[in-house]
């Protein structure tokens, strides 16, 4: 029984101190560390014996941080409650590290707090992304990333986001979405309404698609001509096909005349739906050109409608035939 419970120790030993997140125990009557893993010595360089009391955690945190951090932790456990905090940790070197720390509250038989117990994510990568992506978000704000016409994104613009959300995808592990959408038959939109016309058309088209993709990272941007762009991360096939077949009744809603349509009186757009979660050889570029396929298979098969497909993605087997180069 005793070499029972001691071989249980010795695997959970084991498993916390492989993990990549950084288990901690703190004793809340003395304030000090019970526990703290090794891995806090290759993360922040600070050796796991001078991990002593809470002042040792709120001292190497950033300035800017403590205080707020502190409050918040304090304030959570006295009442109990469990919570997580994203704070800069000082490292021995004396740069900083993004860190997630998770807390559970431990509590007696008569509710008072005993300990907490939690885990530190180093979450530096996702940080950074999520600085890159608030970068660039300010820069669509400036004129040289948005499309003059409709007022979405430019090519540029999408192609910087388009870069970060792959970084981002591949790291998580998370779908990312892209849609192409194109106008059917718009050479006969202009030649019938004219070229004035047909701008204020597509000026039209991007405000619906903007109102068509709602989460705050999602991108629409125009992708050339009367060809425009939906980037959708964290959004697997299914979501990504919902969003398409939502702009594709919006802009019908909106009932644009198109008397010179082969396929209907109003104005119509064809929809490509790609579905990926990048691995390793997968480019972007390839991407792209897998999901123009899409569309010039909706084109192909009568206009007006979504083709889509999905790769990289265990159930998506079926649709590995057409996956991207
Ligand atoms: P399909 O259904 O196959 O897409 O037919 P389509 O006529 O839309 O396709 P095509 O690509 O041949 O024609 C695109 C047209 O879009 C041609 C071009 O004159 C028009 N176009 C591209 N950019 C603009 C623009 O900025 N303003 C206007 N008014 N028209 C544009
Ligand atoms: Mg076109
Ligand atoms: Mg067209």
């Amino acid at each position: 029984m005793k070499d029972e419970v001691e071989t249980n120790n010795a695997v959970y030993k084991t498993l916390l101190e492989s993990t990549k997140a950084i288990p901690w125990k703190i004793d809340w009557k003395t304030m000090t560390f019970a526990y703290i893993g090794p891995q806090i010595e290759t993360l922040l360089g600070w050796s796991r014996s001078s991990w002593v009391s809470v002042n040792d955690w709120a001292e190497r945190m950033h300035p800017e941080d403590r205080e707020k951090v502190v409050a918040f932790c304090v304030a959570q456990s006295q009442a109990g409650t469990d919570h997580e905090a994203d704070y800069r940790a000082l490292t021995a070197a004396g740069d900083y590290v993004w860190i997630r720390d998770v807390v559970h509250v431990m509590r007696h038989a008569d509710g008072e707090v005993e300990a907490l117990i939690g885990f530190m994510f180093d979450i530096s990568e996702r940080k950074k992304a999520e600085e890159e992506l608030i970068r660039l978000q300010k820069q669509l704000e400036e004129y040289s990333y948005k499309d003059g016409l409709t007022g979405v994104a430019n090519r540029r613009m999408f192609d910087s986001v388009l870069d970060v959300e792959w970084a981002n995808a591949r790291r998580t592990h998370q779908p990312l979405s892209l849609i192409l959408l194109d106008i059917d038959y718009f050479k006969q939109y202009n030649d019938h309404y004219g070229h004035i016309q047909g701008d204020d058309c597509l000026k039209s088209v991007g405000q619906l698609l903007a109102a068509a993709a709602s989460r705050p990272r999602d991108l629409i941007g125009r992708f050339g001509g009367e060809e425009f762009v939906l980037i959708l991360p964290e959004t697997d096939g299914a979501a990504a096909k919902r969003v398409a077949e939502h702009c594709r009744k919006l802009i019908h809603e909106q009932c644009i005349p198109h008397s010179n349509s082969d396929v209907a009186s109003l104005l119509t757009i064809s929809l490509g739906v790609g579905t990926i979660i990048p691995q390793q050889h997968d480019q972007p570029l390839a991407f792209i050109e897998a999901v123009d396929k899409l569309l010039y298979r909706a084109k192909q098969t009568g206009r007006n409608r979504v083709e889509a497909a999905q790769w990289g993605i265990e159930d998506a087997v079926e649709l590995r035939s057409t996956k991207p180069a």
